[in-house]
C-alpha cells in the first residue's frame, strides 16, 4: 500500500465519497495535498501539479504569496479573533466603499455563502416582499435559494424553479433565463408586487452578459423599486479591481464579496445602500424590519489582514492588465487545442476565467450550455487530472492567478492537447 493509498482510503471512509463536498474523484485520481506554492501544488507522493483550481479561485495572489504570509504571520501573534471591530477590520470595510459604489455601509462574514443570504434577507426585509428572482444556471453559494435551478432540466416553463438539491427550504424564487433581457424584464414587471430582490452573477459562471443586458435588469429594477444583488463573489477584485460594477458600469444595490478578497484565507463581505444596510443596526431590534445578522468568525483579523495584503497588491498598476492579457491569451490557446485536435467548441470567460463546453453552437445562457456534451467535459477534465493537472473536474472553470505566466499557461495547453488527441 503507497502512502497515497493509505490517505486515499481514509479519505473515502471518512468523507462522504472520499471528499469535503469540493469533487469527486475516481480512487487512483485522489490527491491528498501537502503544500502549494505559486501555481503549483505538491501531494503527499511527492507530485508537483499545476494548480487551474487556485482554491475555487480564492488565491488569486498565488499560493504562500510572501505578501499574504507575512501579513498573516504578523497578525496571528497578536490574536485571532476578537468577534468585534479591529484595525484590520475596518481598513478593508474603508477600502470595499471606496472602491464598490454601492457600499455605503459593510458587514463581513466568513464566506461568499453567507454574504449573498445576508442580502436576500436584507431585501426581503426591506421591502417587506418574499420572491426573489434569480437567473437560471447561476450559483450564489449553498443557501437556498443559491441552489435553486442551478442545474435544472431546462424543461420548465419560465419563472418555474426547481430545487437543486434534497433538503432545502420551498422559499419563494421565480427564474429567469441568463442574458434575455426582455423576458427578464418582463418577468420583473408581472412580478413586480412581489419581488423582494433580484440576485445575479453579472458574469454567470463563464458566461459574460450581452450587450446591455445587465443595464436592462438595473432599469427594470429602479423602475419596480425592486433591489438589484450583484453576487461578486467570484467577479469581485478578479475581472477589475472594482469588479463588476466597475467593469460593465452598472451599479446594484446591495453586493456580495468572498473568495479572492480574502487572498486565501475565509473571508466573505456584504454591503450596499445605506438605507437597506442600516436594517442590521442592533439598536433598532425593536423594529418590524430589524434584519439579523451575526458571523463569530466575520471581521477576524487575519483574514482581514491577508485580504488587505491582497487588496495592495492588486492596487498595483499592471495587476488588472496582466490578468486579462494572460487570460485572452489563455482562451486562445484553448480554442486553437479545439482546432488543433478537431473537437467542436466554445471557449467562455473573461479576465483570468476560462471554460470549454464541448458544444457546436454559442453557449449563452443556461440551456444553451445544456447542448455541450458534458460527458466529454468530464472526461477532458478527468485526463488532465491524470496528467497532473489540479482543477475541478466537474467540467467548471478554470482559474488563473497572479502566479500564472505564460509557461503556466503553455504547459496547461500541451497537456490539453495530449488530452484531446486521445477523446
Ligand atoms: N457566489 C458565487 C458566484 C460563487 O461562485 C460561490 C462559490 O463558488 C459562492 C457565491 C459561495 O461562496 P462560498 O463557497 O465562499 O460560500
Amino acid at each position: 500500500m503507497t502512502i497515497l493509498d493509505s490517505f486515499a482510503a481514509r479519505s473515502l471512509s471518512i468523507f462522504p465519497a472520499g471528499s469535503n463536498g469540493e469533487f469527486n474523484l475516481p480512487k487512483d485520481l485522489v490527491r491528498i495535498i501537502v503544500s502549494g506554492s505559486g501555481c503549483i501544488l505538491r501531494d503527499a507522493e511527492g507530485r508537483d501539479l499545476l494548480d487551474f483550481s487556485m482554491g475555487w479561485g480564492s488565491v488569486l495572489p498565488g499560493h504562500a504569496h510572501p505578501a499574504i504570509v507575512e501579513a498573516v504571520s504578523n497578525r496571528v501573534m497578536l490574536g485571532t479573533n476578537f468577534a468585534y471591530p479591529n484595525i484590520e477590520s475596518l481598513q478593508l470595510a474603508e477600502e470595499l466603499s471606496r472602491l464598490s459604489p454601492c457600499c455605503q455601509r459593510v458587514r463581513f462574514c466568513a464566506s461568499g455563502t453567507e454574504a449573498t443570504m445576508y442580502c436576500l434577507r436584507l431585501a426581503r426585509a426591506y421591502t417587506q416582499r418574499d420572491t426573489i428572482l434569480k437567473f437560471e444556471g447561476a450559483y450564489h453559494g449553498s443557501n437556498d435559494e443559491g441552489i435553486t435551478s442551478l442545474f435544472p432540466s431546462g424543461q420548465t416553463s419560465f419563472p418555474g424553479a426547481e430545487p437543486s438539491s434534497a433538503g432545502i427550504g420551498r422559499g419563494r424564487v421565480i427564474v429567469a433565463p441568463y442574458n434575455d433581457a426582455d423576458t427578464a424584464s418582463r418577468l420583473i414587471g408581472m412580478h413586480s408586487h412581489e419581488l423582494a430582490a433580484v440576485i445575479l452573477e453579472p458574469l454567470q459562471r463563464c458566461l459574460q452578459p450581452l450587450p446591455g443586458f445587465l443595464e436592462s435588469i438595473r432599469n427594470a429594477c429602479t423602475t419596480h423599486r425592486i433591489p438589484l444583488i450583484f453576487d461578486e463573489v467570484v467577479t469581485g477584485f478578479r475581472i477589475a479591481y472594482g469588479g463588476a460594477q466597475e467593469f460593465y458600469g452598472v451599479i446594484p444595490d446591495l453586493v456580495a464579496y468572498g473568495k479572492a478578497m480574502g487572498g486565501g484565507l475565509p473571508i466573505g463581505a456584504f454591503g450596499g445602500r445605506a438605507e437597506i444596510m442600516d436594517l442590521v443596526r442592533e439598536d433598532r431590534a425593536a423594529e418590524s424590519q430589524y434584519v439579523w445578522t451575526a458571523s463569530t468568525l466575520g471581521g477576524n483579523p487575519v483574514s482581514c489582514a491577508a485580504a488587505n495584503a491582497a487588496l495592495a497588491l492588486f492596487r498595483e498598476p499592471d495587476t488588472y492588465h496582466k490578468l486579462r492579457q494572460l487570460g485572452q491569451r489563455f482562451r486562445d490557446g484553448l480554442r486553437r487545442s479545439l482546432h488543433d485536435t478537431g473537437h467542436a467548441g466554445q471557449v467562455l470567460g473573461d479576465g483570468p476565467l476560462g471554460q470549454i463546453a464541448f458544444s457546436p453552437t454559442p453557449v449563452t445562457d443556461y440551456r444553451s450550455g445544456l447542448l455541450a456534451d458534458r460527458a466529454k467535459s468530464r472526461a477532458m477534465m478527468l485526463g488532465l487530472f491524470a496528467r497532473d493537472v489540479f482543477l475541478n473536474p466537474m467540467g467548471t472553470k478554470l482559474y488563473l492567478s497572479l502566479a500564472h505566466d505564460d509557461a503556466a499557461c503553455d504547459e496547461f495547453l500541451n497537456r490539453l492537447t495530449a488530452v484531446l488527441r486521445e477523446l
